[in-house]
């Protein structure tokens, strides 16, 4: 976990005035946020002009926090401008050209607008179009192309009226967009109807906020929400190791005395995180945080996000790493989501070396090989089948 320095921000002589007040408050870091690579050019004293023209199709966006913690802002390898700073790579029509903007076909298998029901007992609910950062490699980067707008109240209702209508729907996966940066009032409508529907048990928040403005969760109104309403979970998106610090840190400690638990989905991406090393180091952060590591995601194929794939390999390469080396708590499942809106699919390294009638030799994480003898079922079985009194027949 990163310690950040009293008044970390000072250093950089735009926000050296900027009181502690101002700069935890969640509210001041999205009314400040940087909008523009103009604007981020003169933070940063960088010449970006080459990837203006990016910004004409994907908007970008940071908050002043999210920002603050790149430690060397001339480091164009830096992986948190690396998140935040397009590349002339996401608008190469040769690169992106096997993209999709919906490649898992959400807006199609759309019941009602901003509702996708894939899974039977699932289903994502789209809140807003709006990020406090526009991270370069996501997944849903349609909606940079969509004006900034959280739904109007009607829809939320059409969305709440389909759940309310589906027994079979036990999950609602609230998502966006950002969900967080909805002022409390829109998210406490939302959660009341959402959670007086007797068969939805769980309501999972997919949210960034956690890693680009933790403020948010040092909200009182935000907390009494969580607090509230017991049918929470939140699942978050840290990517590298230098996204989670103390401050990270403290935000978890607020949400999880409010009995929410807090899960992370991490994204492979090319020359950011795709190493084992870097891996290992985040999901031990994670963990030292209170964080479950959940999932690790090949990078979807979405159009404008291409150049951030990997071999698919990677990720297995990555948890064969991890396995004996890290807690088994900080072991996410790996997954490929299917194009065309087939689900999610777990990758996992082949422990097996070979099975026969009789046993099984497993591989263990440092390559050793041991032999199982499978059980006898012809024996066994005949006990299993017989009651109690006649065991020992
Ligand atoms: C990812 C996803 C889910 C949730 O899947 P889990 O494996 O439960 O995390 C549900 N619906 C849609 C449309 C999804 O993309
Ligand atoms: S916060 Fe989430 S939805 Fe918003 S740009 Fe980043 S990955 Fe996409």
């Amino acid at each position: 976990m990163r310690v950040l320095k009293k008044d970390y921000w000072k250093r950089f002589p735009q926000w050296a005035d900027v009181s502690k007040w101002d700069w935890e408050d969640w509210r001041w870091q999205i009314r400040n946020r940087i909008k523009s690579l103009s604007q981020l050019e003169k933070i940063l004293g960088t010449d970006l002009s080459t990837v203006k023209k990016v910004e004409k199709v994907f908007r970008t966006g940071t908050t002043p926090y999210y920002l603050s913690l790149v430690s060397d802002i001339s480091d164009m390898n830096n992986p948190i401008l690396k998140q935040i700073i397009p590349s002339c790579q996401e608008i190469d029509p040769q690169i992106q050209s096997k993209g999709s903007l919906d490649p898992f076909k959400e807006e199609v298998m759309s019941p009602v607008k901003g509702l996708t029901h894939r899974y039977p007992d699932r289903v994502l609910f789209r809140v807003t179009t709006f990020c406090s950062v526009y991270c370069r490699h996501c997944m849903r980067k349609r909606i940079f192309l969509e004006e900034e707008r959280a739904n109007r109240y009607e829809e939320y209702i059409r969305m709440i009226e389909y759940i309310r209508n589906n027994p079979t729907i036990k999950e609602v996966l609230i998502s966006g967009g950002d969900p967080l940066t909805l002022p409390n009032k829109k998210l406490e409508f939302i959660l009341e109807h959402l959670s007086r529907i007797e068969h939805v048990e769980i309501i999972r928040i997919g949210t960034r906020e956690l890693v680009v403005n933790p403020y948010r969760f040092f909200d009182d109104g935000l907390l009494e929400l969580l607090d509230r309403y017991d049918k929470l979970w939140i699942v978050t998106h840290f990517n590298h190791p230098d996204e989670v610090t103390d401050v990270v840190k403290k935000a978890v400690r607020n949400i999880l005395s409010t009995g929410t638990p807090v899960l992370n989905q991490t994204v492979l991406l090319k020359g950011i995180n795709d190493d084992p090393y870097i891996i290992e180091d985040l999901m031990r952060n994670l963990l030292q945080v209170k964080i479950k590591p959940y999932y690790l995601f090949y990078c979807d194929p979405t159009k404008g996000v291409m150049h951030f794939r990997t071999e698919i390999k990677k990720g297995v390469e990555i948890l064969e790493h991890l396995r004996g080396r890290v807690s088994g708590m900080g072991i996410p499942v790996y997954a490929v989501d299917l194009p065309g809106g087939l689900g999610k699919v777990p990758l996992n390294p082949d422990y097996i070396a070979e099975e026969t009638e009789e046993y099984i030799v497993f591989r263990n994480y440092q390559g050793k090989t041991v032999k199982i003898e499978k059980p006898n079922f012809d024996i066994i079985n005949n006990y299993h089948n017989k009651g109690l009194e006649d065991l020992c027949l």
